[in-house]
């Protein structure tokens, strides 16, 4: 691809949360941005603020979690560093970041179908969203559902490389835009991964969601504890634009109330919306 496409391309993407590694490493699945939910959607959609009726009635679990938000501090770049990167909960934004070079405990390779044969580091998840990862793959197998795992854990080195070549590429202001600051992805949590299909091309694209493939996730990931991190049309609240191939382990209860709900970990939490 020719370097202004990239760039073009690159932009395009501004709030997709899994772009840069796909657009800096050639054995990555292209994310296409030809069907990015429209500017217009996002306008339109309701007012993103949290309901706090709704807060109140959570559960003891968003107490602790509460209080223990209590206690984290913000970093020098003005960014919530969050105190429980180990939790199958924590809550990673635009606003609140992983400790500088934390690597999480335990990272597994789980045993379902990639689209690559190497052992890279992306392969890898922590141990328990591993196993079940491995149960929703083989549940979706024998529905005649061919899912293919993309992309999981993601180094705090890896990002860090990956933003700053931008930064020194187009400038701070233009990097934001489009890669994520090191510590703010998800993917270096070890609990999300990137979900594709042969029939995608090995792609992550919105129209995935259109698949059987994607269909299937949508309605049955929460069951083995994964949620669709960012859904449709809450792109103000998570900071990120649809995207249905990218799944969050964050425990079979909370990913089930979410799913009922059709939430997200920032609304179920009582968290700021993230957005820009
Ligand atoms: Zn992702």
């Amino acid at each position: 691809m020719k370097k202004h496409m990239l760039l073009i391309a690159a932009l395009s993407l501004s709030l997709s949360a899994c772009s840069f590694d796909q657009w800096t490493n050639q054995e990555e699945p292209n994310v296409s941005a030809s069907s990015s939910s429209s500017k217009k959607e996002v306008e339109e959609k309701a007012e993103p603020a949290l309901n706090s009726e709704e807060k109140q009635s959570d559960d003891s679990e968003t107490e602790k979690q509460q209080s223990e938000t209590n206690k984290e501090q913000k970093g020098k770049d003005g960014l919530i560093v969050v105190n429980d990167p180990k939790s199958a909960q924590v809550v990673v934004n635009k606003q609140r970041k992983l400790p500088d070079g934390y690597i999480p405990p335990d990272l597994t390779i789980p045993e379902v179908p990639f689209y690559f044969d190497e052992d890279l580091p992306k392969k890898q998840l922590r141990e328990e969203a591993a196993k079940m990862l491995e149960e929703m793959f083989a549940s979706a197998k024998k529905e005649g559902i061919e899912i293919v795992a993309a992309s999981g854990y993601r180094s705090y080195e890896r990002q860090k490389k990956i933003y700053e070549g931008y930064v020194a590429e187009y400038g701070e202001e233009k990097a934001n835009t489009f890669s994520a600051k090191p510590g703010t992805s998800e993917h270096q949590t070890g609990l999300a991964m990137d979900v594709t299909s042969a029939k995608m091309s090995f792609q992550l694209d919105q129209s995935f969601r259109q698949t059987e493939e994607g269909e299937w996730l949508a309605n049955h990931a929460h069951e083995y504890g994964f949620v669709i991190r960012y859904p449709k049309g809450k792109d103000d609240i998570t900071g990120y634009t649809y995207e249905p191939w990218h799944l969050r382990y964050v425990g079979k209860d909370i990913a089930t109330e979410i799913h009922s709900q059709s939430s997200t970990l920032e609304e179920f939490f009582g968290f700021q919306p993230a957005g820009d």
